[in-house]
């Protein structure tokens, strides 16, 4: 196989789908040589396979809107791959989402899933319907016409979803609903559910204090400790403040925030009072990131990312894809960042990573940093299949254990001669040969 003869053709198969082929050129790049030592892959042609998902269902969604409009969106499940356990991957709700997107996260997926050493296959899905501005009722009218095409298509042992971006517990909990009732069964069919329904602890936590703690473990690579260290966060969602969470009871000064429109700056770093504020902010009253500059008197930048505003040692993008140019991460080199620690879903471009890269900083991509957050779905799964909850404490130690163990195998395929660790290399390489292997013996199908 010849990495730049495969994309050819995909990119002439594909056209128009951007950030689907960017993910897959990342990921060929890093395996050709290990996919070039077993020629019966190439005779069996899985990276092909590998790379264009099972299937794909599109459909309209139509629902009412509060004035008693009728409004339609687009609704989608990619299911990539069931080569290592059942479909799994999030749904996300945002205006900008489409088919290309979704290929490149359920894509991501597979591998990232993979890694977490769970049985779980990849999958996304989502719809370009923004809750943003929307009322409690319209939300779930949404979710419920949502479902009302997809139920037919998911299941315990077919795919389980979750949340992403503009879907949390709310969101869950009514797509859930309107499954339970189509399918007429109570199973583990969602995860991310209320603690009350079948929700694990811990998981709205996991993907920001995982990341954390994967960042740990690289720092120990270095001997390095995290507290006291600037800390520039992307995004303010679930990922951002869980991350901002645990940065704070580490030691560590979170320096800043942002939204889709704009970046506050928090020269001291926030307070836990301050970071209280945006929990309610964003759960409960469904703010934007500019009120808590206001409230608390801080810096604000309208239409500005992090990157180029903060002084920081270690960088952990976690709002969207693509969100850290080139000049950015060069911006961010020259003023000593060390280290990067993905929490979002490519959230670095190609030609950023390859700055962090030749720089030799330590440069964590989300598909291993912020798989804290798909693991504990998968503990949230094995619990519903044992009608048992396990406690906090239990979760949080096998999430520290499972991010670990990640880090381990991006370490064991991703170490150079000279003792740097490309972690790109080692997520791809480690995540691939598990689900290359499952494939070559499940035969072609
Ligand atoms: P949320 O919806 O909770 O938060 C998303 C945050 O990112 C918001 O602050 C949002 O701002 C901002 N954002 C979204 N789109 C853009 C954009 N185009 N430009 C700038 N900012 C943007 O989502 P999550 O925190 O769950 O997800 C964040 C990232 O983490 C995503 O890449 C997701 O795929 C990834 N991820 C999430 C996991 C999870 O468990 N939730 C697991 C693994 C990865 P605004 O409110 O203005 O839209």
């Amino acid at each position: 196989m010849k990495a730049k003869e495969f994309m050819d053709d995909l990119r002439r198969r594909f056209p128009g789908e951007p950030e689907y082929l960017q993910a897959v050129e990342e990921v060929v790049a890093s395996i050709e040589d290990v996919y070039n030592e077993y020629p019966d892959f190439e005779r069996y042609n899985l990276l092909e396979r590998l790379c264009i998902p099972d299937r794909i269902f599109s459909f309209r969604v139509s629902w009412v809107d509060d004035h008693g409009r009728v409004r339609n969106n687009m609704g989608y499940r990619i299911q990539h791959s069931n080569a290592i356990g059942p479909y799994k991957g999030g749904i996300r709700f945002h205006s900008s989402v489409n088919q290309s997107i979704l290929k490149f996260l359920a894509f991501e997926q597979t591998f990232k899933n993979s890694l977490t050493t769970l049985a779980m296959g990849g999958a996304k899905g989502g719809s370009d319907f923004s809750p943003r501005g929307k009322s409690d009722m319209e939300v779930m009218r949404f979710c419920q016409a949502f479902i009302q095409e997809l139920w037919r298509h998911i299941g315990p042992e077919t795919d389980v979803p979750a949340g992403d971006i503009g879907v949390g517990g709310r969101e869950v909990g009514y797509m859930f609903g309107m499954y339970k009732k189509m399918a007429r069964e109570f199973t583990g069919t969602f995860t991310g559910k209320g603690r009350e329904f079948g929700g694990s602890l811990v998981r709205p936590e996991a993907t920001g204090y995982g990341n954390v703690y994967f960042l740990q473990n690289m720092l120990a690579t270095r001997g390095i400790e995290i507290e006291g260290k600037r800390v520039a966060i992307s995004g303010s969602g679930n990922v951002a403040t869980y991350t901002a969470d645990k940065l704070l009871k580490l030691g560590a000064k979170v320096v800043s925030l942002s939204d889709s429109d704009g970046t506050v700056v928090i020269p001291d770093g926030i307070t836990r009072e301050q970071l209280d504020f945006v929990f309610e902010l964003k759960n409960i009253y469904r703010g934007r990131i500019s009120e808590f500059a206001e409230k608390y008197g801080l810096p604000y930048y309208p239409g500005q990312r992090p990157w180029t505003l903060v002084k920081c040692d270690i960088a952990m993008p976690s709002a969207t894809q693509n969100e850290l140019n080139g000049d950015e991460a060069r911006a961010l080199i020259a003023g000593g960042t060390f280290a990067v620690s993905e929490g979002a879903n490519m959230p670095s471009t190609p030609e950023a990573v390859r700055e962090f890269i030749n720089a030799k900083i330590l440069y964590a991509p989300g598909k291993a940093a912020n798989a804290g957050g798909v693991s504990v779905s998968g503990l949230e799964m094995s619990q519903n299949s044992q009608k048992l909850s396990w406690t906090a404490e239990e979760v949080d130690t096998r999430l520290r254990r499972i991010m670990a163990d990640i880090h381990t195998q991006c370490t064991i395929y991703g170490t150079q001669p000279d003792g740097y660790i490309n972690y790109v290399k080692g997520a791809n390489v480690a995540g691939f040969m598990k689900v290359a292997n499952a494939m070559m013996a499940q035969g072609v199908i």
